[in-house]
């Protein structure tokens, strides 16, 4: 898309569906990074054209973990929209939708819920790394249900295909699992989503941890400068074990040479820095250079691209606004069959 497009697509809702359906999504929780890149971005700016996509900016899933931070949500729902933009997320072919203008979303969370015992979201790996990140004791009732939630964002509009990264993958298995026992007790309205994962698995921070997160204090976004990412760069974690560059060092998990293979086009400068990295024959500060050289071909565009769409901050108003309306008229249609099934459409309902 051109960066100054302002249509939206608005074209009418489908009574029945015509093409595969995607749902993804981010937490407006800061802007968009790297790793966000890699995990979703990239796909689902590839699979625009082929699937009828939803893109979700889901400001409930905020409430989950960030009570403390909440003056900040409505500019991240803006960065978030931002970036995505940047990217190439275009907004005539996808519908961007803001979660808490869609309240069928909140009604299907409650049917959901219970459908789901408490020791099986218990089980679900993301609620331990959740409460490690940011030092909890214990889940509020809200944060145990975040992936219950999820499950009714992706099926409110009935997703096939769920782009997201590795750390995701449960919470679409467990969507699976509640659309099946849905279709067993009630009607046969919900398809089962599949998830779609990168093979690469998760980025890692720039400080190592397995994962770049927004939350994580560890993210090279999108809306850093050039100094910025020189910096974030110089200061990256790279072999613990190497102190001289006539160490031999470990290219194998080294966040360096993972951000070289997914950013560095040029795969023969790689293959060359690893191979000297291997021998003690090049210093971290050469690949490192090399690094920034390659981020900042990528990040250029899409940062000039950012700026131009955030100097017009109403075409993310208008984006939502219409976006969001086609959804809710998709949920009203999803939640009428829900209610049905459920006999719940009592009373006019
Ligand atoms: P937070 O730390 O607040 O949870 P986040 O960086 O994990 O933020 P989300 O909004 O939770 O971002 O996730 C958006 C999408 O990006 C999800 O599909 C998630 O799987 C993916 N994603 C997040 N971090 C990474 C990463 N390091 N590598 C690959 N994919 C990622
Ligand atoms: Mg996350």
């Amino acid at each position: 898309m051109s960066a100054q497009a302002t249509t939206v697509n608005s074209s009418p809702p489908s009574a029945k569906k015509t093409r595969k359906r995607i749902l993804t999504g981010d937490r407006p929780t800061g802007p968009l990074h790297v790793g966000n890149y890699v995990g979703t971005l990239a796909n689902r700016v590839k699979l625009q054209d082929s699937y009828d996509t939803f893109l979700l900016v889901a400001d409930h899933h905020m409430l989950t973990t960030r009570l403390d931070h909440l003056s900040e949500i409505e500019q991240n729902i803006r960065d978030d929209v931002i970036d995505n933009l940047a990217v190439g997320v275009d907004p005539e072919k996808v519908t961007y939708l803001l979660q808490s203008l869609v309240p069928q979303i909140p009604e299907l969370h409650l049917y959901f819920s219970m459908l789901v015992s408490v020791p099986r979201v218990q089980r679900i790996p993301t609620l331990k790394e959740q409460l490690r990140d940011h030092g909890l004791a214990q889940p509020t009732y809200g944060l145990l249900g975040y992936p219950v939630l999820q499950a009714a964002d992706i099926l409110i509009v009935k997703g096939d295909l769920v782009p997201v990264g590795r750390d995701q993958e449960s919470h679409v298995e467990l969507t699976r699992e509640i659309a099946r026992r849905f279709n067993e007790l009630f009607a046969p309205i919900f398809p089962l989503p599949e998830s779609l994962i990168p093979d690469m698995g998760l980025l890692p921070g720039i400080d190592g941890r397995d994962k770049m997160g927004k939350s994580l204090d560890n993210a090279i976004f999108f809306s850093d400068d050039a100094k910025t990412v020189e910096r974030k760069v110089m200061g990256m974690y790279t072999d613990p074990n190497r102190v001289r560059a006539t160490d031999r060092g470990r290219v194998e998990g080294n966040p360096v040479f993972v951000y070289h293979d997914t950013f560095n086009t040029d795969k023969a400068e790689v293959e060359d820095l690893k191979r000297r990295y291997r021998e003690g024959q090049v210093g971290d500060v050469e690949v490192k250079r090399r690094l920034i050289t390659a981020l900042e071909t990528f990040l250029a565009p899409i940062r000039e691209r950012r700026e131009e769409i955030a100097a017009k901050p109403a075409i993310v108003d208008e984006i939502l606004a219409a976006g969001s309306e086609r959804a809710r008229r998709e949920a009203d249609t999803t939640i009428h069959e829900v209610r049905e099934a459920m006999h719940l459409d009592y009373f006019g309902r």
